[in-house]
């Protein structure tokens, strides 16, 4: 872990977990609503830099640009980007000038720089969140990784918030197996590996599992995709009409929370392949390089000794992957949001209990948690944002509900 640039006071107004994307837009949002919030907020993560876990993602799974258009950014200016890449134009990618990897990394470098954010990230991770009142005004005490702990006043989750999703039958693998042999694909780094002659089976029909089975056929692997359901292509996760009225009328009309949440799960409707990755997939399949296996899930697996010896649940229509020897398994199987499984919530939850719903808290329009001073960022905030709330787009969405609650004090909770 990197060392802090600064000691890390006793107490602080507004504690942010997590330096991503989500966290960027909403200091950029938050200082450019009030600049007298400068030095009254910290940043905490473990690696101690903005953007390193973006960063490390798209490094590790080679992606060469973003799958959204250049307007979703972590600037309060939404022509920030463009204007950004006046100089570098062949790297927007058709067909809504999606943004290289390089350029959206550096730009938002030079956010960090312009709105002077260097020195805020507090190299640590928030390891427990205890909430306690304080003359009757909610307060959290953090605990931290290096030991240390601290009062806040607000704290913003803008962590991620999810946890790896495995399959059932992963937890039912008897035989011992060599660590890297079996992999959910956040711990897949295609850098430094060497797949020639290997067979590589990858579960999953999202953009993950297409990046990876590029990847890895690039270093000589032959790959088997298995996917649920039929891989299909679609060019963004959510339909462009969530992020605006055309759809987030009705949803936002609906008061069932249980019915929103299906809204959201039809709106993403699963993991989806943008037309270029696919296109570049049956390019590779005619090539023999890749094998699809759709409609189709594991039933179990055993490691050999050398391989893995897999068996499908759908081999009446085609051969069973039985008879391949498997080299690795990599599950590009998502992400689950719950806020009752979340580690740092536990307290939360117990202190303030709340609705949640299919895994989703019922926080109010501001994406506070009910009686305290607690808001929630990303995916969590679906029930209210939509079904962007996880992405660049909806870290805007979601900053514009939280950054009044923060500056007005007609917000704040008595
Ligand atoms: C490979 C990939 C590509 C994507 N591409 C796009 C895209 O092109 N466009 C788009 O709109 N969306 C995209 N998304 C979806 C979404 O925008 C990203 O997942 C984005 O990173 C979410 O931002 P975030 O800040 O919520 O989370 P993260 O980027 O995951 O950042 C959260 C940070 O919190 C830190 N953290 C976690 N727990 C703690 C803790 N307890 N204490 C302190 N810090 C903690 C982590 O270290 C991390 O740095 C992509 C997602 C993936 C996985």
């Amino acid at each position: 872990m990197p060392d802090a640039l600064f000691a890390l006071p006793a107490s602080i107004d507004l504690a942010i977990v997590g330096a991503g994307p989500h966290a960027l837009t909403l200091v950029t949002h938050l200082l450019q609503k009030k600049k007298s919030m400068r030095g009254r907020f910290l940043v905490f993560d473990p690696r101690g830099t903005w953007m390193s876990q973006w960063n490390h993602q798209f490094a590790a799974f080679e992606i060469s640009h973003l799958r959204s258009p250049a307007v979703h950014q972590p600037d309060p200016d939404p022509h920030a980007l463009r204007t950004f890449a006046e100089a570098r134009p062949d790297e927007l990618f058709p067909p809504y000038d999606l943004p290289g990897t390089r350029l959206f990394q550096d730009f938002c470098q030079d956010v960090i720089r312009r709105w002077q954010l260097q020195t805020c990230v507090y190299p640590a991770q928030v390891t427990r969140m205890m909430p306690f009142s304080h003359h009757r005004r909610s307060r959290f005490c953090l605990e931290l990784s290096n030991g240390q702990t601290l009062i806040a006043r607000r704290v913003v989750m803008a962590n991620g918030g999810s946890i790896p999703q495995v399959p059932e039958w992963v937890e039912q693998v008897v035989t011992p197996y060599p660590n890297d042999r079996l992999l959910h694909s956040g711990r897949v780094d295609l850098r430094g590996l060497q797949l020639q002659g290997e067979r590589v089976l990858i579960i999953g029909g999202g953009l993950t599992s297409g990046h990876l089975a590029i990847g890895a056929i690039a270093r000589g692997a032959q790959v088997f995709l298995m996917a649920r359901r039929r891989v299909y292509e679609k060019l963004f996760d959510a339909d462009p009409g969530w992020l605006g009225p055309k759809y987030l009328k009705d949803f936002w009309a609906e008061p069932d929370w249980s019915t929103r949440w299906q809204m959201i799960q039809q709106a993403r409707n699963g993991g989806s392949m943008t037309p270029a990755i696919l296109t570049q997939l049956r390019r590779l399949q005619r090539d023999g390089k890749i094998v699809f296996y759709e409609q189709c899930q594991v039933r179990g697996a055993r490691w050999s000794g050398e391989h893995w010896q897999v068996c499908c649940n759908n081999s009446a229509v085609h051969e069973c992957l039985h008879n391949q020897k498997i080299d690795r398994i990599w599950l590009a199987t998502g992400s689950q949001l719950n806020a009752t499984k979340h580690p740092l919530l536990k307290d939360v939850l117990d202190t303030y209990p709340i609705e949640v719903v299919k895994g989703l808290p019922v926080v109010d329009e501001y994406l506070r948690w009910q009686r305290c001073e607690l808001f929630i960022m990303g995916g969590l905030a679906a029930l209210q944002v939509g079904p962007t709330a996880r992405n660049l787009s909806g870290a805007r969405a979601v900053s514009d509900r939280i950054v009044p609650a923060l500056t007005k004090s007609s917000l704040a909770l008595s």
